[in-house]
């Protein structure tokens, strides 16, 4: 049984290589996506080290960040030959968008389709729907939604383009999340912790660890009502499809 945390910052954490180990031991390895170009070259020293525990490296421009010229510059060409994309995508929370922010987005996605890599992409709440807009233009096929909030006509288009959600530990005690994941078939979700950013709730105070992603996996699958194990396999068959063959 294969369980993977789709969205850890690891370069983030404040002991990689230890919460690397501990996560070896209890099975659980993670996709990585990056901030920066730095944060891209830390993260990929971090998986030659890591005995497969990070499966998959993202290189990303976060959007909610604000970047040099030189950094957007220079993630735009790794994006070129890298296996994944991401965390790219539209900021909603940190600042408006602006038409620099789409341009860049736009050049990620059509990077991502000229060699059908998948993207792991930021746009939430009214971001969401543009970003999909862009995703359809530039026939990216391959794209996770992490972290969605999205009206739900916006997340129908969503799924029916076939891209993929995301959901956190928040989906076990936000009813908004709850009803987020009523609307996702399961051959199209994934589950995350978008760690080491602090969650709410039960997850107050506490350090957000890759084994979170078990608490996440434990509510999808009530949800669904199959076993925690057949929800594990169906979530391996969902990383498969969108990040094998990933190079
Ligand atoms: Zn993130």
């Amino acid at each position: 049984m294969i369980k993977t945390d789709t969205h850890y910052h690891i370069d983030l954490a404040e002991h990689p290589e230890q919460l690397l180990s501990q996560a070896k031991l209890d099975h659980i390895s993670l996709i990585a996506p990056s901030m920066n170009p730095a944060s891209f070259a830390k993260i990929i020293d971090l998986q030659s080290r890591s005995r497969n525990t990070i499966r998959w490296v993202g290189c990303g421009l976060h959007p909610e960040a604000v970047h040099t010229p030189e950094q957007t510059r220079l993630a735009l060409q790794l994006s070129k030959s890298a296996p994944v994309i991401g965390e790219v995508g539209l900021p909603c929370y940190e600042r408006p968008v602006t038409q620099q922010d789409l341009a860049v987005f736009r050049e990620f996605c059509t990077a991502a389709a000229a060699r059908n890599v998948p993207m792991i992409v930021h746009a939430v709440h009214k971001q969401a729907a543009v970003a999909l807009s862009i995703l359809q233009q530039t026939s990216v096929q391959r794209a996770v939604f992490h972290w969605l909030k999205a009206d739900d006509h916006t997340l129908a288009q969503i799924v029916a383009a076939g891209y993929m959600v995301s959901v956190t530990p928040e989906v076990t005690y936000r009813q908004r999340d709850q009803q987020l994941l009523a609307q996702i078939p399961p051959d199209q979700l994934l589950v995350e912790t978008d760690g080491p950013f602090e969650h709410q709730g039960p997850y107050a105070g506490r350090l957000t660890v890759p084994q979170m992603v078990e608490e996440c996996a434990a509510y999808v699958a009530n949800h669904f009502g199959i076993t925690v194990k057949e929800w594990w396999q169906q979530h391996e068959e969902n990383v498969q499809r969108i990040f094998a063959n990933a190079l």
